[in-house]
C-alpha cells in the first residue's frame, strides 16, 4: 500500500487518480494486516486497488467524470466495492473515466484525459475509454488492478491500449447496484488487471447476486481460478468472417493469426462461422445506449445531486433545470441525451428504437446458434487499431469515435462475457489485444481460453 500510495504521486502526469484516499487505504491496509495477523486471508488480503469513478464509494467524490455531479460524496457504497472491501482489498481513489462512460479516448471527462503510459514518440496517446483511467494505472503500476465498466467495450478497448487485461464478464454475473448507469441494459462492471490469473481472482470476489439488483442473476459463484488449468484441447474457437473488415489493418489481421495459431498450438480446433447480423451491430448500439442513457440522466436536475446553475431573478424550475443540465453536461453528453429522446419520440419510437430491440435480437440469435453448434469461444480482435494521439479522433465527427467500438459492442448487446488479454505490440512498439467471447455464465472457460493467449 505504502508502496502503491508513493507511485500513486509519481504518477500524477497520466492524471489517472481523479480522487486519492491514502487515509482510508492506510486504515484498510492496517484492518488487512491485522485479518492476516488473525489467520484470515481472504482473497484480495492487503491488495492495493484503484476504482473507477463511476463506482458510489461512500464519503468519497464520485463524479462519473462529469461536472453535474460535482461536489457529490455518497452516503452509500456500491455492491462491488463492499465485496472488494469485504475480501480484504484497499482502496487507492478514484479513477478518470469519459463522462459517464460515454466515450472511447477518456476525452470527454470533466478532468482532462488520462494519458497512457505507453510513449512511442512525441505524442500524448489516449488509454482509451470509457475506463483509460483504470487501464493506465494499472500498465504504469499505480495499483495493482483496477475496477472498470463495459457498455459497449469500455474494459476491453482501454485494456488492450494499455496492454493488460480486462473481463467483461456475462449481464447478471456482478450487482450494478451502487454503480451511476449508463445503459442498464448493458452495463456491466469487471476487473482490470496485469494478468488473466488476477482477473479471475478479482472476478470471483465481485460476482455473485444481489437482492438489490433485480437484473443480477441467482447462479453460484464458481473458483475462477482453478479453471486455470491451460487445457483446451478439443475446444472449438469460432472465427467469425463478419469480423473480417474491409480495409482491417494487416497488423490487426496478423495478431489474429497469431491468435489462432497459439490456440491451435494448445490443442483447440480453429472453425469459420457467421455472425450474420454483427454488421449491424454498432447502428443498434448507438440507438439503444442513448436511449437508456437519455431516461438514466434524467435524474440530475440541480435538486437531487451534485451541481446547480447561478439563477437569475425570476427563474423557475424549468429554468433551474436548463440551466444546470447545460452547464453540467459536456458535449458528447448532450449529443446522447438528444440522440436518445429522438430515438425514444413517438414519431421515431418503432423506425429506430423498436427496430434496434429486434435488430437487438437476432444478434444474440447468431450467438446462439453459433454455440449450439459447439462453438466453446470466439476469437476477435480486440479494437481495429492500437491507442492513437489524444485530439487525433472524433474532433469533426463523432462517428469516427464510434468506430472504435465495431469488435466490442456486440456481445454486450447479447449479454455475453468477453475478455481483452495484450498479445503483442505493433510495428510502433504499441500494446494490441485479442479478444475471446464465451457462452452465457461460462466465465471459468472464458478465463481459460485466455490464459492460453497469455
Ligand atoms: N465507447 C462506447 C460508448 O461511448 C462504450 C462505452 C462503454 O462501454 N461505457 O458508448
Amino acid at each position: 500500500t505504502m508502496a502503491c500510495l508513493t507511485a500513486m504521486d509519481a504518477g500524477d502526469v497520466l492524471n489517472a487518480f481523479v480522487h486519492k484516499t491514502p487515509e482510508l487505504a492506510l486504515e484498510q491496509a492496517r484492518a488487512a494486516d491485522a485479518r492476516l495477523a488473525g489467520g484470515d486471508a481472504p482473497s484480495l488480503c492487503g491488495i492495493p486497488v484503484g476504482v473507477k469513478d463511476l463506482f458510489a464509494v461512500k464519503g468519497v467524490p464520485t463524479q462519473a467524470g462529469s461536472n453535474i455531479l460535482r461536489g457529490f460524496r455518497p452516503e452509500y457504497e456500491s455492491t462491488v466495492t463492499t465485496k472488494l472491501w469485504e475480501a480484504g482489498a484497499v482502496c487507492l481513489g478514484k479513477l478518470n473515466m469519459d463522462e459517464f462512460a460515454m466515450g472511447s479516448s477518456n476525452e470527454s471527462s470533466c478532468y482532462g484525459p488520462a494519458v497512457n503510459p505507453w510513449k512511442v514518440d512525441d505524442r500524448r496517446l489516449t488509454p482509451g475509454g470509457s475506463s483509460g483511467g483504470s487501464a493506465a494505472a494499472v500498465a504504469a503500476d499505480l495499483c495493482l488492478a483496477a475496477l472498470g465498466t463495459d457498455t459497449g467495450g469500455s474494459i476491453r478497448q482501454p485494456a488492450a491500449f494499455c496492454g493488460i487485461t480486462g473481463i467483461k464478464p456475462t449481464y447478471g454475473r456482478v450487482s450494478r447496484w451502487g454503480i451511476v448507469a449508463y445503459a442498464s441494459s448493458l452495463d456491466q462492471a469487471g476487473p482490470m488487471t496485469r494478468t488473466v490469473r488476477d482477473a479471475a481472482i478479482m472476478l470471483g470476489a465481485i460476482s455473485g447476486h444481489d437482492a438489490k439488483d433485480s437484473t443480477s442473476a441467482e447462479l453460484a459463484v464458481p473458483d475462477f481460478e482453478a479453471a486455470l488449468t491451460g487445457d483446451i484441447r478439443g475446444k472449438k474457437i469460432g472465427i467469425a468472417r463478419e469480423y473480417r473488415l474491409d480495409g482491417m489493418p494487416t497488423e490487426i489481421a496478423a495478431l489474429w493469426d497469431r491468435g489462432m495459431e497459439m490456440m491451435r498450438d494448445a490443442g483447440a480446433e480453429i472453425v469459420d462461422i457467421s455472425l450474420p447480423h454483427a454488421k449491424y451491430a454498432l447502428p443498434t448500439y448507438y440507438i439503444i445506449a442513448p436511449a437508456e442513457a437519455s431516461s438514466n440522466l434524467a435524474r440530475y436536475d440541480g435538486v437531487r445531486y451534485g451541481h446547480r446553475a447561478k439563477l437569475a431573478q425570476g427563474d423557475g424550475i424549468t429554468e433551474m433545470y436548463e440551466k444546470t443540465r447545460a452547464e453540467g453536461f459536456g458535449p458528447e453528453v448532450q449529443r446522447r441525451i438528444m440522440a436518445g429522446t429522438y430515438v425514444l419520440s413517438a414519431g421515431f419510437y418503432d423506425a429506430y428504437y423498436n427496430r434496434a430491440r429486434k435488430v437487438r435480437a437476432l444478434i444474440k440469435c447468431d450467438f446462439e446458434q453459433a454455440f449450439a453448434a459447439g462453438i466453446d469461444a470466439i476469437l476477435a480482435p480486440a479494437t481495429p487499431s492500437s491507442a492513437f494521439g489524444l485530439g487525433e479522433q472524433g474532433g469533426a465527427d463523432p462517428v469516427e469515435m464510434y468506430l472504435n467500438d465495431v469488435f466490442t459492442v456486440t456481445l454486450n448487446l447479447a449479454g455475453l462475457p468477453g475478455i481483452a488479454v495484450p498479445v503483442g505490440l505493433d510495428a510502433k512498439g504499441l500494446p494490441l489485444g485479442l479478444q475471446l467471447i464465451g457462452r452465457p455464465w461460462e466465465e471459468a472457460e472464458l478465463l481459460n481460453h485466455a490464459y492460453v493467449l497469455e
